[in-house]
């Protein structure tokens, strides 16, 4: 079918009514690129219809040094997908006649970068994935305002956002380089025997809690790494950097109130990701398996082995299969702790703002008063070193409050003003003038790590008549059959195209539960999958709002359906 063909059905559909625009389904041949119509919308009000359109590169014309590999293929697509937001602003008239009827939208990235499916690159095409709002007034199709869409703005969209010869090469060269010298930069931390960088230089505060870019207003004091801290990396693009290198181990955060502690924290637990050029935190990189850990208290924890925290609960209720609907502030931030262990986590990022206080300390008068063995909660403190020895897992934490830590900590970075200081002697001399009168709890050893089993049956996504039903209710919600994932307290997901892949393979997950395989194996297997042949693999259709999550959410969002049901790893 031509472009000629899609003009006559659209001629012919003209004021009928809106079902009749299934007739689109299909492919056509519009000469500089195929349209692919695949899924219609069934009225003028529900989700835009799925289009997408690929263009042979002999057309689009992308340079093979702009995705010769995958870190730039990945930031080359992120950037294709952010100029078609921009272009369908420019040149689509957005909204006219019924519902949604004249919208032209793709997927909207935000200050990270991510592989996402709003846009493809191969040696043989450019793709974009995106959506249409099939024009309507009333329920009756408006075929001329579908053929403006389709012939006028479309394509300029398209010329002004996948022809190589019409974006500004600078910037998209820029937005390359910069992802790959992050994608470097965190490569280097295990060899440098680190966990964390922060480039000199690095804006960390954001405009707001809600707005995730760069702060502006007002003084913002740029990063500057204590002496003793600093390293010089170099870059495949940017060349040589410094910044502050934070070894492995453990590492406090110190530092007066509203001093910049959550600040550089925030950033940290961020330093997963790549950010686009611009946004302060270019080169601020963690180890890829840091997790922020923190309390959650309301969640549901299903049969996870605590003890190494928390045992002898009242009425002898069992804690190496610890189970509630409704957990306290030091439960699940214990729970939070074991199940990131459970799926290979490294890095501990964790701030007194969100625990539980007292999951973090026990002081000696405490430990005076409340004899061991009537307190079940064996407290972070005397866990901590123990995590670093048995586990080789380092722990970033913020604290203000408790200089206890001091006896534990192998550097101290005490922050003055928004700039950091290297008070790791101070610290220690304190520690030695000052001994914390405290007893240690936390035994020999960390203790078992329970691997556990999912059972397919406790994960049901059907709901009504549809067998299957699973939906995001924004970035932190996912419905999934009748039942609701709050992933509220998950801190490390920052897009809702992450939720939407990762509702979709909670269920392709299932596919590997056989009764054997462990959480750990399961997500594995799912991570494997994705990485060898594409978010693709998660649905029956080309999908354009996925954007790629770690093991480690795909696990927090398992952890936190409702229904979940598991046994002990045979
Ligand atoms: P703390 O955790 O030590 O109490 P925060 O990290 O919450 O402090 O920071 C307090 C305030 O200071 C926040 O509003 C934050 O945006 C701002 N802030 C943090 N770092 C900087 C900086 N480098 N320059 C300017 N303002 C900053
Ligand atoms: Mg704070």
């Amino acid at each position: 079918m031509t472009a000629a063909d899609f003009r006559k059905i659209l001629h012919r559909i003209d004021r009928r009514g809106y079902k009749a625009y299934k007739d689109l389904k299909g492919e056509y041949d519009f000469g500089e690129y195929i349209l692919f119509i695949d899924h219609v919308q069934g009225d003028p009000f529900a989700t835009p219809s799925r289009v997408r359109v690929k263009i042979l590169q002999a057309i689009a014309g992308f340079p093979l040094d702009t995705y010769h590999n995958k870190s730039r293929e990945v930031a080359l697509r992120d950037f294709l997908t952010r100029r078609f937001a921009e272009s369908s602003k420019r040149f689509c008239r957005g909204r006219r006649g019924t519902g949604n009827s004249g919208i032209i939208s793709i997927d909207r990235p935000g200050q990270e970068i991510l592989e996402r499916t709003s846009s493809f690159i191969s040696r043989d095409y450019a793709e974009a994935r995106f959506r249409m709002g099939l024009p309507a007034f009333g329920r009756k199709i408006d075929g001329k305002a579908a053929a403006i869409m389709f012939f006028e703005e479309l394509p300029q969209i398209l010329k002004a956002s996948l022809f190589y010869r019409n974006l500004d090469d600078k910037k998209l060269y820029r937005h390359i380089e910069i992802s790959e010298d992050a994608d470097f930069l965190r490569d280097r931390l295990k060899n440098l025997r680190l966990v964390a960088f922060v480039a000199d230089g690095a804006i960390l505060p954001r405009a707001s809690g809600v707005d995730s870019r760069p702060l502006t207003k007002g003084r913002v004091v740029p990063f500057e790494s204590p002496e003793s801290f600093r390293i010089e990396v170099t870059l495949p693009n940017m060349g040589a950097i410094t910044g502050m290198g934070i070894p492995r181990g453990v590492t406090l955060i110190v530092g007066g109130g509203y001093h910049g502690k959550s600040t550089l924290l925030n950033a940290l637990e961020l330093g997963v990701y790549n950010h686009i050029p611009e946004d302060g935190r270019e080169f601020v990189v963690v180890d890829p398996y840091t997790v922020k850990i923190r309390a959650e208290d309301g969640r549901r924890i299903e049969k996870v082995n605590i003890s190494p925290f928390i045992a002898n609960l009242p009425f002898g209720k069992d804690t190496q299969a610890f189970s509630t609907e409704d957990a306290s502030g030091s439960t699940s931030q214990a729970a939070n702790i074991i199940e990131a262990l459970e799926v290979g986590a490294r890095v501990l990022v964790m701030d007194e703002d969100t625990s539980a206080t007292n999951f973090m300390i026990r002081d000696h008068r405490m430990q005076e008063l409340v004899s061991k063995e009537k307190e079940p909660i064996t407290p972070f403190i005397d866990k901590i070193r123990q995590l670093n020895e048995n586990l080789g897992v380092s722990t970033i934490l913020a604290i203000g409050g408790s200089g206890d830590y001091f006896d534990v900590a192998d550097q101290v970075i005490c922050l003055v003003e928004y700039r950091p200081y290297d008070y790791t002697k101070q610290a220690c001399a304190i520690a030695d003038k000052y001994k914390a009168e405290r007893m240690p709890e936390g035994g020999e050893y960390f203790g078992r790590i329970t691997e556990r089993v999912p059972l397919a049956h406790s994960f049901d996504p059907s709901k009504g008549r549809k067998e299957v039903k699973i939906s995001t209710k924004g970035l932190k919600s996912i419905d999934f059959g009748t039942h609701r994932i709050d992933l509220g307290d998950v801190e490390q997901l920052v897009n809702v195209s992450q939720t939407n892949a990762i509702g979709d393979a909670i269920q392709y997950a299932t596919n590997y539960m056989d009764g054997t395989q462990t959480l750990r194996e399961i997500i594995k297997n799912v991570m494997k999958d994705i990485m060898e042949k594409g978010l693709d693999v998660l649905s029956y259709n080309p999908a354009g709002e996925y954007a790629v999550f770690r093991g480690l959410e795909l696990a927090a969002a398992i952890n936190r359906l409702r229904t979940l049901s598991v046994i002990k790893k045979v």
